[in-house]
């Protein structure tokens, strides 16, 4: 293949990542490869069918598009898959670090010569797992815009086989509070276990940790790594509190071996693997490596669904309870804040409709949820939204905003974007640096300083950062 077609296929990589946003381009992109181009078709192939068929639907027009801003020459573009690389689930390879100090002899049993497996009770013991919601199923989950793909990924993961090639190793789902991660989580962990197929285990961060630790003072950590090996889907819920050098190395250890055995690592958060601030970078690469999914804040139309179906799920033990359809639209127009809020609300009606014995009337919901019904959240401003807003203000790329060029058109937009990612989010300056295409947090600071310095005395500035950050905001 011609090098030139290697340094086009750079510049449309570019295109796509600064088009469609880091996290969607990461979990799509990260893997296609250029295969070829000939007679106008460029042929890209994928690792799996699933990242075929979903870029093909989803992204086809793009990827051409991006091509011909390229070279127009090109006419069609054609996915193909890669051929898989089938990793044996049956007898993983275990990792040096996993496999130290456990001599062959006992290496498949528990000291007494006795296999483990998970569903031994000792062992869901010593590995804490996390106590599952009956209710929180794939059947109750209701699918809409803000929540498809994490919806789909989920299904995806739960429907493997144990000797189906991992598609994408972890899934990691991250999502504000109260927007269904730890439901999907537990839908996946009930249906892994219910096929018998691939046995999962549901951990919080939390769990982990303590299950590390606890294991770690009673010396039985090689019982807890080798009754983690058991398992064909590890599920961790709030990464984010995942604190601690040593349980962050163990942790890391457990993802390799894991990913390397091709076993299933599914994991939520509530942020992107690049704003775990605290965690190491080998772990943040790592997750960052498999499909990042986010799920939007639920929809009025969302939000309307979720409790049309839990007002159903409640009839089965009330069968009295009836909320008329203008009173769920109430709820779902005004209780905007997360699905937590609204089941909050749902069980008011109900108490107050069973102790008093008094019908739902649109009245009482008024009266009864009114201290639910919040102003509307300030939106959470992303840095990613901060330069792609401010490159197009200025009319720079947001490559130009992450380079070390020094250019005046391109060091002021820069010193804005890293002023607004200062004042409209609450990430430290180290970690904006990062952000900025590796950058010292001293250099952040000076920007900021500066923006603050220039926008006391000019008007124009000040009014073009309003403007950008009403953008932002709306
Ligand atoms: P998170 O873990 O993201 O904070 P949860 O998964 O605990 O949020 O969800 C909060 C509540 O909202 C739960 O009762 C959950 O069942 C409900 N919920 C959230 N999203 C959905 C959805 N898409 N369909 C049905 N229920 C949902
Ligand atoms: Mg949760």
């Amino acid at each position: 293949m011609a090098n030139t077609d290697h340094d086009g296929w750079t510049r449309v990589r570019g295109r796509l990542r600064a088009e469609v946003g880091d996290d969607v381009y990461t979990s799509w992109f990260a893997r296609v490869d250029l295969e070829g181009i000939e007679d106008g078709t460029v042929r890209l192939s994928v690792p799996t069918r699933f990242l075929k068929s979903w870029i093909q639907s989803h992204y086809a027009e793009r990827v051409l598009a991006c091509w011909q801003g390229e070279d127009a020459k090109v006419g069609r573009v054609e996915l193909i898959v890669r051929s898989a690389v089938v990793r044996s689930a049956i007898v993983p390879k275990l990792k040096p670090e996993i496999a130290a100090g456990n001599d062959g002899a006992n290496r498949y049993s528990n000291g007494g010569g006795r296999p483990m497996s998970v569903g031994d009770p000792s062992v869901h013991e010593a590995l804490g797992g996390s106590p599952l919601d009956a209710r929180l199923t794939f059947e109750s989950f209701v699918v809409g815009r803000s929540n498809t793909l994490a919806h789909a990924a989920a299904k995806q993961v739960s429907a493997a086989r144990r000797t189906d090639p991992v598609m994408f190793n972890p899934l990691y789902i991250h999502a504000g509070v109260g927007l269904g991660k730890t439901h999907l989580l537990q839908a996946i962990t009930w249906s892994g276990n219910a096929a018998g197929e691939r046995k999962a285990l549901y951990l919080t961060a939390e769990k982990f940790m303590y299950g590390f630790v606890s294991a770690l003072r009673t010396q039985t950590a090689l019982a807890f790594k080798e009754a983690l090996r058991g398992i064909g889907v590890l599920v961790i819920d709030d990464l984010q509190f995942l604190q601690g050098k040593s349980t962050q190395a163990e942790f890391c250890h457990t993802l390799n071996a894991l990913i390397d055995a091709g076993r299933q690592v599914v994991i939520a958060s509530d942020r992107p693997p690049s704003e775990l601030e605290s965690l190491d970078d080998r772990v943040r690469s790592r997750l960052a490596g498999g499909l990042v999914v986010e799920m939007g804040s639920l929809g009025e139309e969302l939000r309307f669904e979720i409790l049309k179906a839990r007002v159903q799920a409640a009839r089965s033990h009330h069968p009295s309870f009836d909320v008329p359809l203008p009173v769920l639209a109430y709820i779902a127009k005004t209780v905007t804040h997360n699905g937590r809020d609204l089941e909050g609300a749902l069980n008011r009606l109900l108490a107050h409709n069973k102790l008093t014995g008094h019908a739902v009337t649109l009245e009482m919901a008024e009266r009864e949820v009114r201290d639910l019904i919040r102003p509307q959240e300030p939106k959470r401003v992303k840095i990613e939204d901060i330069q792609r807003v401010v490159a197009r203000q200025y009319n720079v790329s947001r490559s130009d905003l992450l380079s070390s060029r020094r250019t005046a058109n391109v060091v002021r937009p820069r010193q804005v974007a890293m002023y607004l990612a200062k004042t409209l989010t609450l990430r430290s300056l180290p970690e904006i640096g990062r952000r900025f295409g590796g950058r010292d947090h001293t250099t952040v600071l000076h920007a900021v300083r500066k923006i603050e310095g220039l926008v006391g005395n000019d008007m124009a500035l000040a009014e073009e950062i309003e403007i950008l950050k009403r953008q932002l905001q709306e």
